[in-house]
């Protein structure tokens, strides 16, 4: 199939000398070509994806459909329960009411430029609330089509970002109140009422979810959808727009559901980085994490730091969110990243992240829609040329109406080479929460193998003994031997 693809995109004109090697030109690729390109490109997996912005409107509205659910036409938004009443419809309207499916698309994106005159960024943060009922109850469903999505681009691992018990948690945070500060109190307050009960309640969900997924995919049937071949891990969403006590708890319920269930990897911090809470409380929340996760060592955290723009923060709040994260909160990886440039000391801190290997998650469209930066001015050159390491992700591909090949495609538009974007690809897995050691010895350069595994990498098959060892050791080294090897089929197809 790969090999079909290669010759119908003529693609041999598209070829450059790259030492010994020919490797594919992306420069030189029409639209269209780039667009299959991308598509059939293994991406190795997805860092930075909110599991309910990821699902499109159309897909949405259909579940409001089947159950019963329904449309506030004046807000534009899905609500339950369904008790049609002079804004409600029944959301089987739109199966015949082309105006409002329409509007509905619209109010569930930002495909429609200005729609009812709001910003991009308050479209795109409005939606969730619009659409949220629509999938209140589908995490399973979103989750299949999210992986089978994400499996017909030939890339196999996910880390998803899911809010476990996020109602219950902040309740408690709420019930124990705030203890001015000493968050060792404030930890013991928690656990007092009985936080961490909450953590045998989220695997069950999880399970839910997962049993879900793979019964809608038929996982294990002979007509299985490929999504079934998906790694998935997720990542626990907490909410910077709260008050600190509610923050607090679900980063304390996050720490102790990650050290129980191997599937949840890491802590990230959700909500707009401008909500005047989480303006308010940037430099607290940082300190929460490195007081919850010993900066990092016991838990690994992800966190969005410099989704920003001088349109949505002042010179002040643009100094320093990314600093503080790497260097208060212990991150190991940067979502967005974008205002670095204007941070404090950017260079030198570009460079403490090149040294520490800290990933900065690449979302360039959502950056345009959301904040206006796009193109020359968003920092993705920038950050390359510093070598901090970088992967490209969607962040809300439903809202955004892409996908990750559209990422790839947008970032060679923009200057990215073929190395460049293998090189995202390569981060996705060497830079995720994946437990073991890797197969590289020099992640985000890829040069040299680990000592077990070399000169084997792209082969079929492990040699038995030390490399066959590492794999059968590390689910890390296991899924960058499954993409080394689909990159290998993919670029000798080009030879
Ligand atoms: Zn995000």
């Amino acid at each position: 199939m790969i090999r079909r693809f290669w010759t119908g995109v003529g693609l041999a004109v598209a070829l450059v000398a790259s030492g010994a090697q020919a490797a594919p030109d992306v420069a030189k690729m029409t639209s269209g070509e780039l667009t299959a390109f991308s598509r059939a490109m293994p991406k190795g997996g997805e860092l930075h994806n909110h599991l309910s912005g990821a699902i499109f409107a159309e897909t949405l509205l259909a579940w409001a459909v089947e159950d019963g659910l329904c449309i506030n036409v004046k807000t534009l938004s899905v609500t339950p329960p369904c008790q049609p009443g002079e804004d409600l419809k029944p959301a089987s309207a739109i199966r015949t009411d082309e105006v409002l499916y329409a509007a509905m698309i619209d109010s569930f994106s930002v495909r429609h430029a200005g729609f009812r005159d709001r910003s991009g960024h308050d479209q795109f943060f409005g939606a969730f609330g619009r659409f949220g009922a629509a999938g209140a109850r589908r995490e399973g469903d979103m989750l299949a089509n999210v992986v089978d999505n994400l499996a017909r681009q030939n890339t196999f691992y996910l880390e998803a970002m899911v809010t476990p018990q996020g109602v219950a948690s902040r309740v408690k945070g709420a019930q124990v109140g705030w203890k001015g500060g000493d968050l060792a109190a404030q930890k013991a307050a928690n656990t007092a009422v009985g936080l961490e009960a909450l953590v045998a309640v989220a695997m069950a969900e999880t399970d839910v979810m997962e049993a879900r997924a793979r019964s809608l995919m038929r996982c294990g049937a002979p007509d299985a959808m490929p999504g079934c071949q998906v790694t998935v891990r997720y990542l626990v969403q907490t909410s910077r727009a709260a008050p600190p006590e509610q923050t607090f708890a679900q980063l304390q319920l996050g720490v102790a559901l990650i050290a129980a269930d191997k599937r949840w990897v890491g802590l990230q911090m959700v909500a707009p980085e401008d909500h005047p809470l989480s303006i308010t409380h940037y430099s607290l929340h940082m300190r929460m994490v490195d007081f919850l996760t010993d900066h990092g060592r016991t838990t690994k955290a992800a966190l969005h730091a410099g989704e920003l723009s001088m349109a949505y923060a002042t010179p002040e709040e643009l100094r320093y969110h990314i600093a503080e994260a790497v260097r208060v909160a212990g991150a190991r990886r940067i979502g967005h990243g974008v205002d670095l440039p204007l941070e404090t000391d950017a260079e030198g801190l570009a460079a403490e992240m090149a040294a520490k290997g800290i990933l900065v998650e690449v979302n360039l469209s959502s950056n345009d829609a959301i904040l206006g930066v796009s193109g020359q001015a968003h920092p993705y050159a920038w950050l390359r040329r510093r070598g901090v390491p970088v992967s490209l992700s969607t962040d809300d591909a439903g809202i955004l109406r892409i996908d990750l090949s559209h990422e790839y495609a947008r970032a060679a538009d923009e200057g990215a080479t073929y190395a460049d974007l293998r090189t995202s690809a390569r981060n996705a897995i060497a830079f995720s929460f994946l437990t073991g050691e890797g197969l590289w010895a020099d992640p985000g350069a890829y040069r040299h193998p680990a000592k077990a595994c070399a000169r084997q990498i792209g082969k079929a098959e492990p040699k038995p003994g030390g490399c066959a060892d590492l794999i059968a050791a590390s689910d890390k080294a296991r899924e960058q031997w499954r993409h080394e090897r689909l990159l290998a089929t993919f670029e000798a197809a080009a030879r």
